[in-house]
């Protein structure tokens, strides 16, 4: 007798406790002040969450410019640079900041280790908000790799005093090599006093490395400019397994589905239950499969009290 098609559902996935406390915190502001609440980037890299905030009068905005002086403004999940603080301040803006706190206590390391006077490296995506943000904290020029050839092209000014910070949603894996290299290149590199991959990359990326040989195919739900997705795929992809991010149902193309007997499904950490939910029913109706399996996991309890701003009271 065939084997059922199966759905593996993996767990801990989707939204983390940042992501919770940015949504919440903004839907929470709608509630208290009424629309307009203008939002400075994505509150999180998902284009359906931002489409349903967007509905309920949240107006995304690329740069303070575009916020009438004195109206309200977030920052988002992914923290912004210290100019952004005072640019709003000099432009009579009431912000209410949704910066996570893991993101925020890898900014206060920054300012840290500026003031100790250490030459930073920083590992990450230039272009990330995440990054972006974390660049304003430093001083400029400070290097930001993501590959060993990056490390070994690193000139610092005392290889004695060196330091690294990580951005929060790296591959473990990859980011362990280049923390490696750079320990070659300067012995007494310091270190963060705690790993700042946060613990919901972490748990996401374990979830799915322990389920990959199991999976024949394995779909990421999550949006192109989710850091943390994209690499979901990859670590899915050096465990053996096929992988696929796709921003919902409609993305998924069936020649994936060829000979596949079990998927294994999860969520980066700024995608929605709900979205999960839609791939799910897709899989059963278009594709067949029946079996649907949630796989042991994590049980994660991190929660993040709401900015002061928008509790209610
Ligand atoms: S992925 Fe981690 S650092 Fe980023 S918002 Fe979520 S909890 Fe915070």
């Amino acid at each position: 007798m065939s084997r059922p098609k199966t759905i593996l559902i993996l767990k801990p996935r989707g939204f983390c406790a940042g992501v919770v406390r940015a949504v919440d915190a903004v839907e929470s502001a709608l509630r208290k002040f009424g629309p307009p609440i203008y939002v400075l980037k994505e509150i999180v890299h998902n284009r359906t969450v931002i489409s349903s905030l967007e509905e309920r009068g949240a107006i995304f905005v690329p740069d303070l410019q575009r916020v009438p002086p004195g109206a309200r403004v977030f920052f988002s999940a992914h923290g912004v640079a210290p100019q952004m603080w005072t640019e709003a301040r000099a432009r009579g803006l009431q912000v209410i900041d949704a910066t996570c706190p893991l993101v925020n206590k890898v900014h206060n390391e920054a300012q840290e280790y500026t003031r100790q006077g250490y030459s930073l490296v920083i590992i990450g995506h230039r272009h990330h908000d995440e990054i972006v943000g974390l660049l304003g904290e430093v001083p400029a020029g400070t290097p930001v790799v993501e590959t060993l050839d990056q490390v070994d092209e690193l000139e610092v000014e005392d290889p004695a005093r060196v330091a690294y910070l990580t951005q929060t949603t790296l591959s473990l894996d990859e980011t362990s090599a280049i923390i490696q290299r750079l320990r070659e290149r300067f012995p007494l590199v310091k270190a963060p006093k705690a790993q700042d991959i946060c613990y919901a990359t972490q748990n996401r990326q374990t979830a799915l490395k322990r389920i990959a040989p199991r999976a024949d195919l394995v779909l990421v739900v999550g949006s192109e400019n989710s850091s943390n997705s994209l690499r979901l795929v990859e670590v899915a992809a050096n465990a053996g397994a096929p992988a696929y991010r796709i921003d919902d149902a409609d993305a998924i193309v069936p020649a994936w589905l060829d000979g596949v007997g079990t998927v294994g499904l999860t969520a980066g950490a700024s995608a929605p239950e709900s979205l999960v939910q839609e791939v799910v029913a897709a899989l059963a109706a278009r594709f067949g499969f029946e079996h649907i399996e949630e796989a042991e996991g994590i049980d994660e309890h991190v929660r993040f009290i709401l900015p002061e701003a928008v509790l209610a009271g």
